[in-house]
């Protein structure tokens, strides 16, 4: 499904690249949980998937393409299939969940259609279900930065199944939840890659939440891969 070759990424300005030399090969099915320290190179990783961060050299291949220079249409293509969450939500403050669904923060041109009212009747439909799988139909109608942590990540996640992407992206989706909701994301991620086959590489800076729920691990330090394996063959020492 995705082939990481030889990807390099150094930063405008900065001396040492965020990530050297990495390679990598993600299977359709897998659940990766990437783990490693705060500016080990994870975020930087996981933008080089889905283009979000141009890598410097080397080759991302999605579905067999290299996508490293896709650009315009094509590139948004593959980000379709390609979901991806953040840490900090990335939803359009003052502006109601529904909306946010069906716009993402990207799309200008769904943004203009919903101000001048031309949303199409299924493709609301479509993003009150995405809202209903998700748990938060009642709060179609309210502000997102009325709604406590979790419950903007649910947006985000609605958002993100509008999609119907083969692979979801999650860039320390649960670091800024308490454990009890990061509980309930984490549960309800594992239930999408079970129920519908998605694809999940989700960065994570916490063990034991890697441990029960990834199928494979991935350490990363320093900008290079110092762990690759099940989540019963993890050691502390990494
Ligand atoms: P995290 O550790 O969760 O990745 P950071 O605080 O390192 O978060 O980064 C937050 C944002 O700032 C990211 O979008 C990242 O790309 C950017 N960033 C991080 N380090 C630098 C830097 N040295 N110069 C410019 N931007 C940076
Ligand atoms: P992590 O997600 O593991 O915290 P990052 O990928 O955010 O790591 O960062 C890896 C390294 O790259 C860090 O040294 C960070 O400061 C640097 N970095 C990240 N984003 C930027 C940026 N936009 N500009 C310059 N340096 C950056």
């Amino acid at each position: 499904m995705l082939k990481i070759i030889n990807v390099t990424k150094k930063y405008p300005k900065s001396e040492a690249a965020a990530i050297k030399n990495v390679n990598l090969q993600i299977k359709t099915g897998e659940f990766i949980g990437i783990l490693g320290r705060s500016g080990a190179g994870k975020s930087t990783l996981i933008r080089c998937i889905n283009q979000l961060v141009r890598p410097t050299s080397g080759e991302v291949i999605w579905n067999g393409k290299n996508i490293t220079e896709v650009e315009g249409r094509e590139l948004l293509k593959v980000r379709c299939d390609i979901g991806m969450i953040f840490q900090n939500y990335n939803l359009i403050n003052r502006v109601d969940v529904l909306t946010n669904v069906l716009v993402g923060k990207s799309s200008k041109i769904a943004f203009w259609r919903h101000v001048i009212g031309v949303f199409p009747k299924d493709k609301i439909n479509q993003a009150l279900e995405a809202l209903e799988r998700v748990g938060i139909k009642h709060l179609a109608y309210r502000r997102v930065d009325e709604l406590s942590g979790g419950q903007q990540q649910r947006v985000a996640i609605a958002r993100v199944l509008m999609q119907n992407p083969k692979l979801i992206l999650g860039d320390e989706p649960v670091a800024s939840l308490d454990p009890i909701t990061t509980i309930m994301i984490m549960d309800f991620l594992k239930e999408l890659h079970e129920k519908e086959k998605i694809t999940m590489i989700i960065n994570l800076h916490n063990v034991e939440l890697a441990k029960k729920y990834a199928t494979r691990i991935i350490g990363i330090n320093d900008g290079q891969i110092v762990f690759d394996g099940l989540p019963e063959q993890l050691t502390d020492d990494i």
